[in-house]
């Protein structure tokens, strides 16, 4: 039987080196001890001399560092040299399945580790039967629990020793990062600071240079900000014995044998161990990795890493993670980084670099924050936070370091977002009034009377436009609320009030249509449709019209904000669905004329606290009302094998001449994966379900005029089905269209799921929105309860608070608002809504005392707030 001790040996010779940092073994040496107990108690060794060394090995992290040295010396002499003959659990080694093939072994099997012999054991146990049940040799897998490791009993003659000890526990640690599992940092050459190239990292050549270039990292400080794409948690040391079937683990175990096979009829190789810990036995293999056979030669010990599997109903490790036991772990035994990767780069070596390049700058990199925020918010120092967001000690500092970072970048948003607000209401608008007369003449020409909460709105614009400083403001309201007359009425009070007014739409379709509208509710012949299509001819008599004041108001496309258009008097700035324009973009329709007052329109329910974040330079309006008469959309979430119905349920609505919209499922935050899974989804559709229907086809790569197309020959009824990603979002109506089917609906958010049940319900048919769950009926019950959702409610509001609340505010800050690409880690992180209020109030605390960012210790902070801001108005240009 092995000795378990002589791995502790190992461990605290290692700790000895190091200089008594507890760093002996990941996480400290008191994480050893579950393993040491079971390790003991299989291999025999005498409960009170486990117990001493259990009780020493707990007490060594509270020890100061002055007296650990003796510590480590005094327990040296504790360990057992050798074990007794025979261990009191005795453990069969696992039968490996007999090969056909010839067997490559190690030539000499070590002395250390004899083979263990569970019968033998068995009969020669030396000791009495021990009061717990005794286990069994294990046949098969899942092994059966040990007793619970010894802990000494009150009858057994141990004096409470603990208690006479001063240091029994360690000392309360404020900070929020446990300092036990460190890792330990490389090295730094001499002068190495933020912009040095990447070369200097161990193994970059000018070629692995430039394929991490590929991966936009060129310097230290790129690769700091490099965060993972995930985290694989190996951070939990189990012994063998206790695995359990579809666990992340690491083990820390002996080499028994080690043997190659090559795959019948095959080059392919595999490597197969058996590994032991003292508990337990477990075969681990490698394919294509013959080299492994090389390094794992018997009595070597070894740290493995990997997802528990099984085969033939043994547990076993695949290709698991695996280092030497005195390495530096950087994929075992802790909580491991997963980078993005790029051909020519594999994992292993991207994560060494990291490691390096992290390591070396990120303990170095001045903090932006002033010390008292950074204490009353509770905050990590920079640099900790970004040691651990690539190499996290704990779960906590993990999230500790998220909640730096996303604050940091929270912050600048508001900080930025209030200095813009600042600006502009430090410059004079124009006032606009508008008559009583004037307004009341147009609202009795409406073709109905406007709900409360349009009135409500409409008021709060005219209060603003009738003030001297510009307006900015957010009008919000669910799909079909009702905003375009809101905007026509807000466009006529500045034409009464002696201004021109500009109105920006998406799209070139979006934009017809709110050209037809306004015109119909204004009955005014001084608008002009501005697109970029419109020909030069009459693009000429608009611009004329436009410089001279002729034409009071201008409803387009970004057409409108190009050089060439130049306003006699713009005082009314309209921009639509605000989510799909940049800050840039508003910033630069601005421009056009002398701090024209502002209204933005966005059909997404934003809950009220992330709308003052994210629109923090805005004043809000709220529809939180119908029109009148509005029939809810008959909401259905469907399984996995209500498809077919799905598709008949379709066929149905086309045959009564209405039309359908597929959405697609999320596949990825990728363009380019997502387009290429709605061209699969459409042909598949089209050939195999609906091979008699005509099928569009929309996604996010196609240009802009041929997504226009599309549009329009599905609004123009030339097609069935449109089969789309989530571009279909924009508010196109296509009243005909009457059923709305989203695949992989569990993947959207309820918001998101709310915009597409929006394209619906448009005309006077009845309309259907059908949720198409990957689920099953009874997996993942919460996730179908969110859905359920759906159903019940159609008010955009709720489901937008819903969903903050269950999946947290991260994709709000999603792809598709254009301006927050910036935000990177707060839109990874499902961070709480507190912390965005506590970026709020900070914000509005360092901007009240200093809203230049002109002291000294804002210094940093005004640098990254100009960069951070640049990213945000750079993000904003769509293309
Ligand atoms: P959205 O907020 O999505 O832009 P729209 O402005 O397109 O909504 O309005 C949706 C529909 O509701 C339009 O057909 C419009 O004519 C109608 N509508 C707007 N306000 C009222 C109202 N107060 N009463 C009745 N119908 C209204
Ligand atoms: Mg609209």
């Amino acid at each position: 039987m092995a000795n378990p001790f002589d791995t502790l040996r190992k461990i605290l010779n290692n700790e000895a080196a190091r200089g008594y940092d507890n760093k002996g073994i990941i996480g400290g040496l008191d994480k050893y001890v579950p393993l040491l107990q079971q390790q003991a108690q299989a291999a025999g060794a005498e409960p009170a001399v486990v117990a001493e060394v259990v009780d020493r090995l707990q007490r060594y992290p509270g020890l100061p560092g002055s007296d650990r040295a003796a510590a480590i010396a005094e327990l040296m002499t504790r360990l057992p040299a050798s074990m007794p003959a025979a261990p009191r659990s005795p453990v069969t080694p696992p039968t490996v399945t007999p090969s056909p093939e010839p067997v490559a072994r190690p030539p000499q099997r070590p002395a250390p580790t004899p083979r263990p012999s569970g019968r033998a054991a068995e009969a020669e146990s030396p000791r009495p039967a021990p009061a717990s049940p005794r286990p069994t040799p294990p046949k098969a897998q899942p092994p059966q629990r040990p007793p619970e490791p010894s802990r000494p009993s009150p009858s057994e003659s141990h004096p409470p020793k603990r208690q006479e000890q001063p240091y029994r526990s360690a000392p309360p640690r404020r900070a929020v990062v446990s300092q036990a599992r460190r890792l330990p940092l490389p090295p730094a050459p001499a002068g190495i600071g933020p912009d040095a190239p990447l070369t200097v990292l161990h193994g970059v050549g000018p070629k692995q240079a430039e394929n991490l270039q590929r991966l936009g990292l060129n310097s230290m400080r790129d690769a700091l900000t490099f965060f993972p794409r995930r985290y694989v948690d190996y951070s939990h040391l189990k012994p063998i014995n206790r695995l359990e079937y579809g666990e992340e683990v690491t083990i820390i175990a002996t080499v028994w044998e080690t043997v190659v096979r090559r795959i019948r009829s095959g080059q392919a190789q595999i490597v197969q161990s058996i590994l032991s810990d003292g508990t337990g036995n477990i075969e681990v293999s490698w394919f294509g990795q013959p080299w492994v056979a090389e390094r794992l030669t018997a009595g070597k010990q070894v740290q493995v890493a990997g997802k528990v599997d099984e085969y033939l109903g043994r547990i076993t490790l695949r290709n698991p993670e695996w280092e030497d036991l005195d390495a530096e772990s950087l994929k075992t035994g802790r909580i491991v980084p997963v980078y993005p990767l790029t051909e020519g780069v594999s994992a292993d070596r991207l994560r060494r670099w990291m490691y390096e390049a992290v390591g070396y700058t990120a303990p170095h990199m001045p903090d932006a924050l002033p010390q008292p925020l950074r204490e009353r918010a509770e905050l990590l120092p920079f640099g900790e936070a970004l040691l651990q967001i690539h190499f996290p000690d704990t779960q906590e500092s993990l999230a500790a370091a998220r909640k730096r970072l996303a604050f940091d970048e929270l912050l600048l948003l508001q900080l930025g977002l209030r200095r813009q607000r600042a600006e502009w209401q430090s410059v004079a608008g124009q006032a606009l009034a508008v008559s009583e007369e004037a307004l009341a003449t147009a609202l009795s020409g409406l073709p109905y009377a406007l709900t409360e909460a349009q009135t409500r709105a409409l008021a709060d614009i005219r209060a603003d436009l009738a003030r001297p400083a510009p307006m900015n403001r957010l009008l919000q309201g669910d799909v079909g609320s009702g905003k375009t007359v809101v905007a026509a009425l807000a466009m006529l009070a500045a034409a009464e009030g002696g201004a021109q007014s500009a109105l920006m739409a998406p799209t070139t379709i979006l934009a017809e249509q709110h050209y037809r509208n306004v015109t119909g509710l204004l009955k005014r012949g001084d608008v002009a449709l501005l697109l970029g299509s419109t020909p030069d001819a009459e693009k000429a008599t608009i611009y004329a019209g436009l410089r001279d004041g002729s034409l009071k108001m201008v409803i387009g496309t970004q057409a409108i904000i190009q050089d060439r258009v130049e306003f006699a008097n713009l005082g009314l700035v309209v921009v639509d669905e605000q989510h799909r324009f940049g800050v840039a973009q508003r910033a630069r329709l601005r421009g056009k004329g002398a701090n024209p007052h502002v209204l933005v329109m966005t059909a997404t329910p934003i809950p009220r606290t992330l709308a003052l974040t994210l629109y923090g330079d805005l004043d809000l309006s709220i529809l939180n009302e119908m029109p009148p008469g509005r029939r809810p959309i008959d909401t259905r979430v469907l399984y996995v094998n209500e498809r077919e119905r799905a598709y008949a349920f379709l066929r149905r609505q086309i045959q009564q001449g209405r039309q359908a919209f597929v959405i697609c499922p999320l596949v990825e935050e990728s363009d380019k994966i997502e387009a290429k899974a709605a061209v699969d989804e459409h042909a598949r559709l089209q050939k195999q379900v609906f091979p008699d229907l005509r099928l569009g086809l929309l996604h996010g790569r196609m240009k802009a005029d041929e997504k226009e197309e599309v549009m329009r020959a599905f609004r123009d009824g030339e097609t069935h089905i449109l089969v789309s990603t989530s571009v279909v979002e924009v508010g196109v109506d296509v009243p005909n269209a009457s059923t709305m089917l989203v695949e992989g609906a569990n993947r959207f958010g309820l918001a998101q799921l709310h915009q597409f049940r929006g394209r619906v319900g448009r005309g006077t048919h009845l309309s259907y929105c059908l949720l198409a769950s990957d689920l099953g009926p009874g997996l993942k019950a919460d996730e179908n309860e969110r859905l359920k959702a759906m159903e019940q409610t159609q008010d955009g509001f709720v489901l937008a608070e819903k969903d903050l609340e269950l999946r947290g505010p991260g994709q709000f800050l999603g792809t598709q608002q254009a301006g927050f690409g910036a935000l990177r880690m707060a839109k990874l992180t499902r961070l709480a809504v507190p912390l965005i209020d506590l970026a709020r109030r900070e914000a509005e605390t360092v901007f009240a005392a200093d809203p230049q960012l002109q002291a000294p210790e804002h210094g940093l902070l005004a640098g990254n707030l100009a960069a951070f801001w640049n990213a945000v108005e750079g993000a904003g240009d769509v293309s």
